[in-house]
Parts: C-alpha cells; sequence; structure tokens
C-alpha cells in the first residue's frame, strides 16, 4: 500500500484484573492510507474501543506494534472524538475548541483564526460564547468535531461519535463531517456498529469478529463522492453491501452469545 499513514501489526490486548483476565484483541492488522476513511464495524465488546485507544496512545497493546506516520513538527498525531462527554463542561464553546491548540502553545493568531475557521465549518459560530450546558446532544458532538479538526491532527480517531444522536441530527452530523473531510482531507479511523453509517462514511470497512476481536474482512466501499443517505439508499450495490455485512455481525453476535453460554454453565 502506498502512503500508509497508519500501520497496526498483530497487536493483541489482554486486560488483567483480580481474578482473571479478559482477551480484548488479537492478532489485529491493518494498514490505513494517508488521507483515507476507514470504519471499524463489529459487535459491541469486540474490542473498537480499545484498538482506538492503543492508537491514541492511551493503552498499550499486550503484543504487537503500531505506527502513525509523523508529518510536521508542529502538529499533534492524534485527536480523539468520543461517544459523549468529551467537552469540558466549565469552557464556552470556544474556549473548547481552543483547548487543543491552546494546550500545544499555539500563537494567539492562530487559535484564533483555526478556532473560528471549525466554528464556521460546524454552524458554531453563533453559540461561541455559549456553555455545553446550554447545548443540545448533537451541538456538543459538533463542538468535539471542530476541537478534534481546529487542533490539525495527522489523523483523527473517532468512537462512535454519533451513537447516542436521533437519527435526523446523526445525518445532518454525517453529511457535516464528510464535507469538513473533504476539504481537510484528514486520515480518519472511525468506529461504529451502525451499517448505514458505516456505507455513508467510510472508503473502506473493516469488519471485527466478536470479543477477542481480530479483523476477518475488509471490505471497499465503491460508491461515488460527495455521498448522501439518499445515495447510499438509493444503490443496488450498497443494499447488497449492507444484506452481507448484516448477516457477517449477525453471526458474530451469535458466536459471542454462544460462547458467553459455555462460560456461564
Ligand atoms: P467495544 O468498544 O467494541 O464495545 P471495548 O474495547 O470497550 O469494546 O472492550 C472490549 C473488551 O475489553 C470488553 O470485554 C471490555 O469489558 C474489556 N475492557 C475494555 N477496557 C478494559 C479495562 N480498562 N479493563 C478491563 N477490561 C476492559
Ligand atoms: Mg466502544
Amino acid at each position: 500500500m502506498s502512503d500508509v499513514k497508519i500501520t497496526v501489526d498483530d497487536v493483541s490486548k489482554v486486560f488483567y484484573k483480580k481474578g482473571g483476565s479478559t482477551a480484548a484483541l488479537r492478532h489485529v492488522t491493518l494498514q490505513v492510507r494517508e488521507g483515507e476513511f476507514v470504519c471499524l464495524l463489529g459487535p459491541s465488546g469486540c474490542g473498537k474501543s480499545t484498538l482506538l485507544r492503543i492508537l491514541a496512545g492511551l493503552e498499550k497493546p499486550s503484543s504487537g506494534s503500531f505506527t502513525i506516520r509523523p508529518g510536521s513538527r508542529d502538529r499533534p498525531l492524534q485527536s480523539m472524538v468520543f461517544q459523549e462527554n468529551g467537552v469540558i463542561p466549565w469552557m464556552t464553546v470556544w474556549e473548547n475548541v481552543a483547548f487543543g491548540l491552546k494546550v500545544r502553545g499555539a500563537p494567539g493568531s492562530v487559535v484564533r483564526s483555526r478556532v473560528e475557521e471549525y466554528l464556521e465549518k460546524t454552524g458554531l459560530s453563533e453559540s461561541a460564547r455559549l456553555y455545553p450546558k446550554e447545548l443540545s446532544g448533537g451541538m456538543k458532538q459538533r463542538v468535539s468535531i471542530a476541537r478534534a479538526f481546529a487542533n490539525d491532527p495527522e489523523i483523527l480517531l473517532m468512537d462512535e461519535p454519533f451513537a447516542s444522536l436521533d437519527e435526523q441530527n446523526k445525518i445532518i452530523l454525517q453529511e457535516e463531517l464528510l464535507t469538513i473531510w473533504a476539504e481537510t482531507k484528514k486520515t480518519i479511523v472511525f468506529i461504529t456498529h451502525n451499517i448505514d453509517e458505516a456505507l455513508l462514511l467510510s472508503d473502506r470497512m473493516e469488519l471485527m469478529s466478536a470479543q477477542p476481536g481480530t479483523i476477518t474482512e475488509s471490505v471497499d466501499v465503491r460508491l461515488g463522492r460527495p455521498r448522501t443517505i439518499e445515495k447510499v439508499r438509493a444503490d443496488s450495490g450498497m443494499a447488497k453491501l449492507f444484506v452481507k455485512i448484516h448477516h457477517h455481525l449477525r453471526q458474530e453476535v451469535t458466536a459471542s452469545r454462544t460462547a458467553k453460554n459455555k462460560e456461564d454453565m
């Protein structure tokens, strides 16, 4: 693969706790190209967040390794967007978006112009002085996204950022994210368990097995851009892909239930 930005090489992760251990990931190998949008899709508990936390440097692999190809020196390697509670409650929208840049000691003029740019792109300019408690769930996620992009990281890691939103807000934010991604061409690893979301967003999906998670299949999403959910729904190839992936996920969920029942016996 040319232009590889992220390499995950045979990563396994075991969590040890009193009286036992949990194998979260086994032999995960993955490559992501510069500027690519990759979705990791798998059933709940299969280790998706663990893999993302490893890429974010928040967790260490038990074995195996990963690299993120560095770029410019004044950029952070990665920014993370969480499912919820990613905003700092005692800071305004403006301060939240500026946070990463300020921590890095970016000059005031750079902070101001980047914050304003991303407030604008995420439709938050009018809300810059509000505090998180005054915002809806969708707006809070916009703040997290604005902060992540304003930070100008080498790669963006997104852990089910829209999972707690209602359907309408979810679609609006997904399409906004695609617009910003098309402009910035950031490398994105995005976790979801929602097939429609992965079809709408990604260049490629990596399907994961039940816990302990490993990548079982890589699926290219061959649908032109710009995309909308209407285009995804109207495309017969995407409809077939949906069914195929749905079967895959179902099998994995069944497999994990059977394994759990055996453990409990
Ligand atoms: P997913 O994001 O796919 O739902 P996670 O990566 O959160 O899955 O979790 C995978 C497995 O690892 C689960 O069984 C979870 O309980 C376990 N796990 C995750 N983090 C920890 C931790 N810090 N300590 C112990 N077990 C953990
Ligand atoms: Mg998770």
